[in-house]
């Protein structure tokens, strides 16, 4: 027997499984395609004290447990596997997995994106919570009068060491080339903010520590000299890669794979019946609470789309 399911919801991060509270309440009964990384970037993040009404913080791991079992409660069927391909070119989209495929009517995408690393030692070993992050705005106020390093030139790399300068003693900007790839503007603001020192034409080789990060060494790209520089933390801004390979050629994406919103709202892509949330199609913000606005706009959209027999 051929089922065509009312939603299907590709990704388990803060997006998708807003998404799959919201659809679930309206009776959608959404089926939810976790993906390889079961609750998304999050799982990775210790603490996070900026998702409201958290008064004491709460794990990351914890966070998106507490979505699932909610999402759950209001009939939310969750299947782990990882989408392989994808067809959107009828009315009814064809959803392949690596076991399974399956039909539907609407389909949200919120599958994310992955901080782009630099695979060099200490950086997986002191990932999360022992002084390595990919962001500052969760993790500043852990360094509060500490030294930190923030890796990259472009404006994410800025706006972190910006923010970071509000908390940290001293902070060192390390990046690869002799200027900077971000806007003047923020380019200007670093290099006169006195507690930032940028280390220029230096990469990282090495995060180095016991229990925690105690310092980095960075190797000059004229010279190859290497030097060490004493920090309690490192923050990798060199950009995100979206999680987005199997939509290729088939939705809107810019340059970078980012899905793009065509539409009206936020959440509408190049498809008609086909939705997007969270950081998959948002460089911009990538906070848990953004992603969860668009989970939620997405599944209000999909309400409406189903509801006018596929018009939005
Ligand atoms: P980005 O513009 O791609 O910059 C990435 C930076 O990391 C570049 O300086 C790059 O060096 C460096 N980098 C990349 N791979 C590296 C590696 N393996 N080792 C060392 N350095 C590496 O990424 P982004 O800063 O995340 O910004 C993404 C987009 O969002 C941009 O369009 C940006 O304008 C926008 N954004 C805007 C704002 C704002 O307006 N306030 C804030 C954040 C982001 P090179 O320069 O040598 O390539």
């Amino acid at each position: 027997m051929r089922i065509v399911e009312n939603v299907v919801i590709i990704g388990s991060g803060c997006a998708g499984l807003t998404a799959a509270i919201y659809c679930a309440r309206a009776d959608l009964s959404p089926l939810l395609i976790e993906g390889s990384q079961p609750g998304g970037q999050l799982t990775t993040t210790s603490e996070i004290e900026n998702f409201p009404g958290f008064v004491e913080g709460i794990s990351g791991f914890e966070l998106t447990d507490r979505m699932r079992k909610q999402a759950e409660r209001f009939g939310t069927r969750f299947l782990s596997d990882s989408v392989a391909f994808v067809d959107f070119s009828s009315d009814v989209k064809k959803i392949t997995c690596e076991s399974f495929a399956v039909e539907s009517r609407a389909v949200i995408i919120a599958t994310g994106a992955a901080p782009r690393m630099m695979n060099i030692p200490g950086e997986r070993e002191f990932f999360g919570g022992r002084g390595v992050s990919v962001c500052a705005t969760c993790d500043a106020p852990f360094f509060r009068k500490k030294v930190v390093a923030v890796i990259g030139g472009g404006d994410s790399a800025c706006e972190e060491a910006l923010f970071l300068s509000t908390f940290c003693e001293r902070v060192f900007t390390i990046h690869r080339r002799d200027k900077f790839r971000a806007s003047k503007i923020m380019a200007d603001r670093v290099l006169s903010n006195p507690k930032i020192t940028v280390m220029w034409n230096s990469v990282l080789h090495e995060i180095f520590g016991s229990d925690r990060v105690q310092g980095v060494r960075i190797k000059n790209v004229g010279d190859s000299l290497i030097s060490e520089i004493g920090c309690d933390g490192v923050f990798l801004a060199i950009g995100h890669i979206p999680n987005t390979a199997p939509f290729k050629s088939i939705l809107a994406m810019d340059g970078e794979g980012y899905i793009i919103s065509t539409g009206e709202s936020l959440v509408e892509t190049s498809v008609s019946g086909v939705f997007v949330a969270g950081d998959c199609s948002d460089r911009r913000f990538r906070q848990a609470v953004t992603a969860a606005g668009m989970g939620c706009m997405a599944a209000i959209s999909v309400e409406r789309f189903l509801a006018n027999g596929g018009l939005i």
